[in-house]
């Protein structure tokens, strides 16, 4: 079993910041979901300051970086951001930052080009063609036709994207106030994740790949029915796993936390009970949608079941890759999960 994290720090309130390493301000922003916050991280970069990630496009997020900057850039400008990946309350101010700062943005490849397929609604971002890949994986099409009639706009939280980038690689060292930063991407909750190492420091920036407490959505997308995000999610701790036991973690989500192992550790086992239980469940052919009440004990209200229906997936492809179950489609037209041997 592994351990809770370790939080050092109590949460901040909105729009404060606390100095959580020599140059290195944590931010905390309202988020309008359940998930009601994101961290940001705002550091001394020389004569300027650089911005990792940028909270979701509000007045009041917008209205909390004036009064950030107001009180501690001293006037020097901002002069990039760094986008650990394209999702809306990580991405959404950074068009609004070239705009009024003059701020370069900086991401993975695949994180911008992912960006500007969500922003026009295309291809990846498709309603029409999420939905109906649900419903073949057994969904309600009533419920469906009530999440298309949303049509849940991911502009809404992202301010015009830029269209110049400054490319992230893996294993780029990134310097930022005279120190090193060592790029990590991985893949499984989006496709080209940054996570930033500073060894000096002692700390990573994890992003959303890893979370103290809730664990990180890793869901399969209809561009990619095959897909097994979670194996890419789960591998990518390899990566995670050579940082020391003590490196503080700076996640988007909750607090800082000292635990890293621990964590991976627990995620592993988590998602390792989960698969075991899909399995055993998947003894008569299942859709994804059978599986939902093993994987999820709570009800889920339209919009959960959307991300439940990705996340159910992540576990049954896996399964499929493992040749632990096989998936095919029925005469009813679904396609359906059934375990080998
Ligand atoms: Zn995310």
């Amino acid at each position: 079993m592994s351990n809770p994290p370790d939080y050092p720090y109590d949460a901040l309130e909105f729009g404060e910041t606390l100095e959580v390493a020599p140059g290195v301000h944590w931010v905390r922003m309202p988020l309008p979901f359940q998930l009601n916050h994101i961290n940001l991280w705002l550091l001394e970069d020389g004569d300027g300051w650089t911005v990792i990630d940028t909270g979701f496009n509000t007045d009041e997020i917008r209205d909390y970086w004036r009064a950030i900057f107001g009180r501690l850039a001293g006037g020097k400008p901002i002069k990039r951001t760094i986008i650990t990946h394209f999702h809306p309350d990580h991405l959404g101010l950074a068009g609004w930052f070239e705009a009024e700062y003059g701020a370069k943005m900086w991401m993975s490849y695949a994180e911008f080009l992912q960006a500007h397929l969500a922003w026009t609604q295309s291809v990846t971002h498709d309603v029409d063609g999420w939905m109906e890949f649900f419903v073949e994986n057994g969904l309600d099409p009533a419920v469906s036709k009530r999440y298309k009639a949303e049509r849940p706009d991911f502009g809404r939280g992202t301010t015009k994207i830029p269209v110049s980038v400054h490319r992230i690689c893996d294993d780029d060292i990134i310097e930022i106030g005279g120190r090193d930063w060592r790029a990590i991407t991985s893949g499984g909750h989006s496709a080209e994740h940054v996570s930033l190492y500073c060894e000096s420091l002692n700390l990573l920036i994890s992003g959303d790949q890893v979370l103290p407490r809730i664990t990180t959505n890793v869901s399969v997308w209809y561009t990619e029915p095959d897909g097994d995000p979670l194996r890419h999610f789960i591998d990518s701790f390899d990566r995670f796993r050579p940082l020391p036991e003590d490196v503080l973690v700076l996640p988007s989500h909750d607090r800082p936390f000292r635990g890293l192992h621990d964590r991976l550790t627990g995620l592993v086992e988590h998602h390792d009970e989960r698969l075991d239980a899909a399995a055993v469940h998947c003894e008569t052919p299942r859709t994804a949608m059978d599986v939902l009440p093993i994987l999820f004990r709570r009800e889920l209200d339209d919009h959960q079941i959307a991300f439940a229906m990705g996340e159910a997936l992540a576990h049954l492809n896996y399964l499929v890759t493992e040749r632990r179950l096989h998936k095919y489609r029925n005469d009813a037209g679904h396609t359906v999960f059934q375990r080998i041997g």
